[in-house]
């Protein structure tokens, strides 16, 4: 048998990635292996170009502020959601602090603005203000109705609307575009340079086996077509939207039972200059669909290796695929017995997002420019062009009750005796990778008495 390691990670995206540091930190002399399909790191969800690269902190998303029947609004999932983020931005500049991160390489502070249109959309944005502002992390957020403002927090926006038309916006200055791909790079370079952390690109994860005590990973080296196993105590299923397959292969026994809904994704971009140059902001609409996050339109400011670049979308399409170089067949292979009247359920009880993807799924590329138009009525079809995205896996959820949930946030699934977690789902995904990986730490490591001097290492880490 090979030598038992320390941890095996799968997948190299920014999860992985963040849990990798975070161990490295605590422990420098645990061996860590992380496999990954591809040749390249980051390359599915966490690439530059296949996420919006919003820093989500809740300023700007109206998905995470719903009204409620009684036309209050609930903030809740902002105020946690900016807790989170906070927690990203400590630790990456503690490692910025550390050399291991280029911080303004990487992460860029660009107002965050939502912009509605319409009376009701109004009032319901004012009182969402009125209630963040009074917490320290919104204090600067300003509300603007009128039409000169406007125009300059969002000239493109405002250039050619109807005069009479309502339009109202928030804007807070502090929000921040983040380069998630870089992050994963230029943690892993550094990793790499550590003789006990091994990357191996183009390994494939195929099975993954519990022997009581530790567990055996399969493992597929694609460039010499061999398989071989590495046994490992503790293991991270890191793999974005396969996660689920791998886990099924696992088959821990869980008092939950998971499905999952893939969905790809579209932006228009332009590359036209004198556009670009005109709006410098995330600005983020109402949710088309029941607060789904998919269904935010935004019109972003993305700067990637030091270039300026103007996302609008993200559009959704109906896929099999779990992930852009994943097969057609993920999606009919996740379907099992145990979890067919799941989907069937969930299906039913979700027709509208069925029928919302259908119908994004049919959009060609001028009725995306007319939902463009919406918010940027001066719009030059020839200035976009669209370019293909990351893509999602919405989980599904049955438990002992058989109550069905959709669920668009994350969910950390792990065996009975802790030794294998998992993260499935997408979103808020990479902005709260931090305090992801923190969470994964606590379910597998907090029964051992060495758990509390890492809390005390990591304290110091995230408050310095
Ligand atoms: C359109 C879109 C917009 C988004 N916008 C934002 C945003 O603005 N802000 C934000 O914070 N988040 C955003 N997200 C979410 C965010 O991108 C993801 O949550 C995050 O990148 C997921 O990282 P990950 O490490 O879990 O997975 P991934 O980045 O998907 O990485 C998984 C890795 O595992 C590898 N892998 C898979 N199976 C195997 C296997 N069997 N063996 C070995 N390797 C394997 C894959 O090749 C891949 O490299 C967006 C996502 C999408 C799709």
């Amino acid at each position: 048998m090979s030598k038992l390691v320390d941890i095996v990670l799968v997948g190299s995206g920014i999860i992985s990635t963040s849990l990798a540091m975070l161990i490295h930190i605590l422990e420098p002399e645990w061996v860590i292996h992380m496999y990954e399909k591809l040749p390249n790191v980051a390359c599915e969800s966490t690439n530059v170009w296949h996420n919006s690269g919003t820093g989500h902190a809740g300023y700007c998303e109206l998905n995470y502020t719903p009204k409620l029947p009684n036309n209050d609004v609930n903030i809740l999932n902002a105020l946690k959601i900016n807790k989170l983020f906070n927690i990203s931005i400590k630790f990456w500049s503690f490692l910025a602090k550390n050399n291991i991160l280029n911080y303004h390489n990487v992460i860029h502070n660009i107002p965050h603005i939502s912009f509605v249109i319409g009376n009701n959309n109004a009032n319901f944005l004012y009182k969402r203000f009125n209630k963040l502002v009074k917490y320290t992390s919104f204090n600067n957020m300003q509300y603007s109705d009128k039409f000169n403002e406007l125009s300059k927090w969002i000239p493109l926006i405002m250039d050619g609307r109807n005069k009479s038309q309502k339009v109202a916006a928030t804007k807070i200055i502090n929000g921040t575009d983040v380069n998630f791909s870089e992050i994963t790079k230029q943690i892993l370079t550094f990793l790499r340079k550590k003789n006990n952390f091994h990357l191996h690109l183009k390994h494939d994860v195929i099975n993954i086996i519990n022997k009581n005590y530790y567990w055996d990973i399969y493992i597929k080296n694609n460039s010499f077509n061999y398989t071989y196993i590495t046994p490992t105590k503790y293991v991270f299923i890191g793999c974005g939207g396969a996660t689920l397959l791998l886990l099924q292969k696992a088959n821990i026994i869980n008092k939950n039972n998971y499905a999952g809904f893939p969905i790809s994704s579209q932006f228009l971009l332009s590359t036209n200059c004198n556009i670009i140059n005109q709006h410098w902001a995330k600005v983020y609409g109402t949710t088309i669909n029941n607060y789904i996050p998919i269904s935010t339109p935004h019109m972003d400011t993305r700067i990637i290796n030091g270039k300026k670049f103007l996302l609008f979308g993200p559009f959704a399409i109906l896929s099999t695929k779990f992930l852009r170089n994943g097969s057609y067949l993920d999606w009919f292979k996740s379907i099992k017995i145990n979890n067919i009247k799941l989907i069937l359920k969930t299906g039913i009880n979700n027709i509208h997002l069925i029928r919302y993807l259908l119908n994004q799924s049919l959009m060609s590329k001028s009725n995306k420019i007319n939902l463009l138009k919406y918010y940027y009525p001066k719009v030059n079809p020839n200035d976009w062009n669209i370019v293909n995205a990351g893509q999602r896996v919405q989980i599904m959820k049955s438990n002992s009750n058989n109550h069905n949930e959709l669920i668009f946030g994350n969910e950390i699934v792990y065996s009975s005796n802790h030794s294998l977690t998992a993260v499935l789902g997408a979103s808020p995904g990479a902005s709260t990778s931090v305090s992801l990986a923190l969470k994964l730490l606590k379910i597998m490591f907090r029964k051992y008495d060495f758990y509390q001097s890492w809390e005390n290492k990591l304290k110091l880490i995230l408050l310095s």
